[in-house]
């Protein structure tokens, strides 16, 4: 591609709200073959709320809300939020010792009683015992929501659900590349049910679910290996290592300034459509000077 027809490629995809870094990324774009999309704040939102709270016997609602919240009031995390969100109105205690522990959940201590909260890996790796909810956990994953376990002192006492709304125009999104001929991906360290469900409602049948953050840039290193390759879109912390081993990083522009850095391509309105743009734009570019 001659610098000139670069240039003109790179301002039309800024017409669209798609910031390419390099003239590299532009003309790589275009050899892509397989996208991989993280799921949270990449097809959904990002923006979780709680839609159910189920407690053991003996325990209400509000007991779990008040536990969860308190713990994940020094959360990051967008599920942490979400609970404490749902418990506003609820007074919070001293939470001491808190531990946010990546891909899993996080802990702490609140007066004498140790509290865990997060996902059935974290709760069995400390051997607590979740079968009396593991129906009730398998329903809402079914939903595509996501059911995180409470336990206090070792014991179980509750699931809270959250859901995460997939983005209006994911789904339309996904088609397109797929029509183009792209092997699309989800990724993801939720659970592999919630997972599939929420693929299954956007059309992807290939899913890499329970990566933990540590293994998302290994995840795309090894579809390169075979061969592939690879874009990947995110906006987290979690998946800057992905983005920078990519062939093509693109980040989504209402992310994390962490993945934006990571990454050759940025899609300010943080719209999946804009994916399918980007590309279109990079084959034109490059077509024109053949
Ligand atoms: P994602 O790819 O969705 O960002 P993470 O690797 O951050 O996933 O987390 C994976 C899983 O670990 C979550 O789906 C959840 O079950 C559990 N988890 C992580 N952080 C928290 C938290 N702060 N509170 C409850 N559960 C959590
Ligand atoms: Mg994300």
């Amino acid at each position: 591609a001659t610098p000139t027809s670069i240039t003109v490629g790179i301002g039309k995809a800024a017409e669209y709200g798609i910031l390419i870094r390099a003239s590299d990324a532009l003309q790589q774009i275009q050899k892509i073959d397989t996208i991989v999309l993280d799921k949270t704040g990449t097809i959904t939102t990002g923006q979780p709320s709680v839609t159910d709270i189920i407690p053991i016997e003996g325990y209400d609602k509000n007991q779990i809300l008040h536990y969860a919240a308190s713990l994940e009031r020094y959360s990051e995390h967008p599920l942490g939020q979400a609970i404490v969100q749902a418990a506003q109105g609820i007074p919070l205690d001293e939470v001491h010792n808190f531990n946010a522990l990546a891909g899993y959940g996080v802990q702490g201590q609140l007066a004498d009683k140790t509290l865990l909260l997060g996902n059935a890996k974290l709760l069995q790796s400390q051997a607590i015992e979740t079968s009396s909810l593991t129906d009730t956990a398998t329903q809402l994953a079914q939903a595509g929501k996501t059911p995180v376990y409470l336990a206090v002192n070792q014991q179980l006492i509750g699931i809270i659900a959250i859901a995460d709304p997939i983005k209006p125009d994911s789904a339309q999104a996904i088609r397109t590349l797929q029509h183009m001929g792209l092997n699309v991906v989800m990724m993801t360290g939720d659970n592999q049910r919630t997972a599939q469900a929420i693929a299954t409602q956007i059309g992807i049948t290939d899913v890499l679910a329970e990566v933990l953050p540590a293994d998302k840039a290994n995840k795309i290193k090894s579809l390169q290996t075979q061969g592939r390759i690879v874009a990947m879109v995110g906006d987290g912390i979690n998946d800057a290592p992905a983005l920078a081993q990519a062939h093509v990083g693109i980040a989504i522009g209402t992310g994390t300034d962490v993945a934006i850095e990571a990454s050759d391509i940025t899609l300010i309105q943080g719209k999946l459509t804009s994916v399918a743009t980007a590309i279109q734009i990079s084959r034109a570019t490059l077509q024109n000077i053949k």
